[in-house]
């Protein structure tokens, strides 16, 4: 038996008004006067407040993105390439702000800085060879727990796959809950659905360990004083269950609604948030409780889930989401052990899809 030997985000700020303090973090990154910064901005922020709070220096390069659409390994490596064509030198820090989207690509980014021949490359485990340039993490919409975790999940060429490394985590992140007000209410849930769904996945899931299900659970009663409660400090306690969610599914794994979830971003072009409300509502079997709970949040929010997406589509277009449903092994070992495959079944999934 060998045990997995995670890498966690060394240095953190959490607090209203934490975002004054990335000035002061960066200033210890800077050593002269030439030193640059990357900031890597989702442009959503550039009608906001937050855009003239940003400390750029004359120096620094602000790369605005779109997150229309999933981060791809092309749009990684066109912004690297700016980066590049900036300055000769090297990038002392790169600043991700934004979610879960934002936040990824400016990991991609960091890591392709210092690794040669492209992000689709780097899709897979432990494929990155050095170190990335230093990275910080500021999330403005949380659920995702992409600040905590060690992927940058990108669609590649071939398949939607992370860069899973170690190098590929964060080296801070600053968790301002000032940042995440005023998220438009459907986004707010499905994101911060995301972390309710991690949760009942690895704790209900055959790898969870007493490192993971303590923060699993904490960060489950978080997001019931968050979307059940009502809570008056909600945006700190959704804040912090992203975080303890992400540390929870480093050390245990999603399960049967993120399996099938990658199914329909794939094949339907559903994003994460939006696609794991979808799914998990057709997985009363599987998850009992946390359906009834989810369905109770819906209402309590009176959320948008659209339901019967599948039942007029193509037979050959569900067989393609089952496929890439089916390809999830380490997610389905976690639901059922070793012995999934003699229970996920095309026949099954199709079904599942069908519900949806
Ligand atoms: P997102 O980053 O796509 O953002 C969702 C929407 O919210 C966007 O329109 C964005 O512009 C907007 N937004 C962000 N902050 C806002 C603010 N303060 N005010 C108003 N609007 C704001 O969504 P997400 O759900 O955070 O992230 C989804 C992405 O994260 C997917 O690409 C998924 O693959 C990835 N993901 C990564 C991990 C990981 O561990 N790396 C885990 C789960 C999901
Ligand atoms: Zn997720």
């Amino acid at each position: 038996m060998s045990y997995r030997n995670f890498k966690c985000v060394p240095k953190m700020i959490f607090g209203r008004g934490a975002f004054n303090q990335l000035d002061e973090v960066l200033a210890a990154e800077r050593k002269d006067e030439q030193d640059f910064v990357v900031f890597l901005v989702d442009d959503v922020h550039q009608d906001k407040p937050l855009k003239d709070r940003i400390p750029v220096k004359p120096q620094d390069i602000v790369l605005w993105v779109s997150v229309a659409e999933e981060p791809t390994t092309k749009q990684v490596d066109d912004l690297t390439l700016q980066v590049q064509n900036h300055c000769e030198r090297e990038a002392v820090s790169v600043v991700g702000i934004g979610g879960g989207a934002a936040m990824d690509l400016a990991k991609a980014v960091s890591l392709m800085l210092t690794n040669e021949g492209g992000s689709a490359k780097y899709q897979g485990w432990d494929l990155i060879e050095n170190p990335a340039v230093h990275h910080i993490a500021v999330p403005t919409i949380s659920g995702t727990g992409a600040e905590a975790s060690r992927t940058a999940v990108l669609c590649g060429p071939e398949r939607k796959l992370g860069l899973n490394s170690d190098y590929t985590v964060y080296d801070q992140i600053i968790m301002d809950p000032e940042l995440i007000q005023g998220v438009p209410k459907n986004q707010w849930f499905y994101t911060g659905m995301d972390c309710y769904i991690h949760n009942i996945e690895a704790l209900e899931g055959t790898f969870i360990n007493e490192f993971a299900r303590a923060f699993g659970e904490k960060s489950l009663e978080l997001c019931r004083e968050v979307f059940i409660d009502d809570h008056i400090e909600k945006d700190d306690k959704l804040m912090m269950a992203s975080y303890m969610g992400g540390m929870s599914i480093a050390y245990s794994q999603v399960g049967a609604c993120h399996a099938l979830s990658y199914g329909l971003g794939y094949v339907l072009g559903y994003k994460h948030g939006i696609g794991n409300c979808i799914a998990f509502n057709a997985l009363e079997d599987f998850y009992p409780e946390g359906v009834k709970e989810f369905r109770k949040m819906v209402d309590i929010h009176n959320i948008d889930i659209p339901t019967g997406i599948c039942k007029d589509l193509p037979a050959e277009t569900i067989a393609k989401m089952v496929k890439i449903a089916k390809g999830m092994a380490p997610l389905w070992d976690n639901v059922y052990g070793p012995d999934w495959q003699e229970k996920v079944t095309d026949e099954l999934l199709t079904e599942l899809y069908l519900k949806m």
